[in-house]
């Protein structure tokens, strides 16, 4: 058999189309159509969201500002998270005075604004629960401050009604952290020493997606960038109370034991 040309095969498809047209009534017709027409927009829409979903982890953040996942925040250093809690806190107008983490300290500091006492509890070991809520507020009554600013690197955190609560989660705390433009993000990885195809070695970075990214040593000239490959045959063992609730990394884990 002959190999259709592109003309004939677009006849062939002009005369079943005028076929189906002659032999459907008119509104099954439509109906069919627009119904293909319809699953291609949803097929097309999922598409660009997976491709904005995965662009996120293959584009730099400049700036703490950039970055689009709260799972970052829990990942970094404590110490970082705190030093980004208070210059987000100064960057807002408070003044802080002394140590303003929630019973760290001696004596009880304040981040301080119009007239008002905030103390900060920063929480990395879990997700924020009920029960956290209610013991967090017990001690701040027990110190006689307005507010408290929670800071919960989590997607999620239980609503409360609780009096001078701010709870930062999910976007939240992405919102929180957007003050902080300017600020540069802190690598999470120590990953082996990698090369790009170029020969060149590759940069560890972080992407907007809050993960690794190794980018080419010879930016700009070569504008590869990779994803540092998943971190395979690691056993985690966790105490986590929900286990819904486990953390990004949880993903490129083989195995899970939640005790
Ligand atoms: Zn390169």
């Amino acid at each position: 058999v002959a190999e259709m040309s592109k003309k004939q095969v677009l006849i062939l498809a002009l005369m079943a189309f005028g076929l189906l047209l002659a032999v459907v009534p008119l509104p099954a017709f439509v109906l069919v159509i627009s119904m293909t027409l319809g699953g291609g927009v949803v097929v097309g829409t999922r598409a660009t969201r997976r491709w904005w979903k995965e662009r996120q982890f293959l584009q730099k953040a400049q700036y703490v500002s950039d970055i689009s996942q709260v799972g970052y925040f829990r990942r970094v250093p404590k110490d970082q998270l705190e030093n980004w809690v208070f210059l987000s806190l100064t960057a807002r107008r408070f003044v802080l005075l002394g140590d303003p983490i929630l019973v760290r300290s001696h004596a009880q500091g304040y981040a301080w604004r119009d007239g008002k006492k905030a103390v900060v509890v920063i929480q990395l070991e879990r997700a924020l629960m009920e029960d956290d809520l209610r013991r967090i507020y017990t001690v701040k009554s027990k110190f006689q401050v307005e507010n408290v600013i929670i800071v919960s690197p989590f997607p999620k955190a239980p609503r409360t009604t609780l009096p001078g609560f701010q709870i930062l989660a999910g976007k939240d705390l992405l919102r929180w952290m957007s003050v902080l433009h300017g600020v540069k993000p802190t690598n999470l990885g120590n990953l082996p020493i990698q090369f790009c195809s170029c020969g060149a070695q590759q940069v560890e970075q972080v992407s907007r997606g809050g993960e690794p990214l190794l980018v080419c040593s010879q930016y700009p000239d070569c504008q590869k960038v990779e994803r540092p490959a998943p971190v395979k045959g690691i056993v985690a063992a966790t105490t986590w109370n929900d286990p819904g609730s486990l953390p990004d990394e949880a993903e490129q884990l083989d195995s899970i034991f939640v005790i």
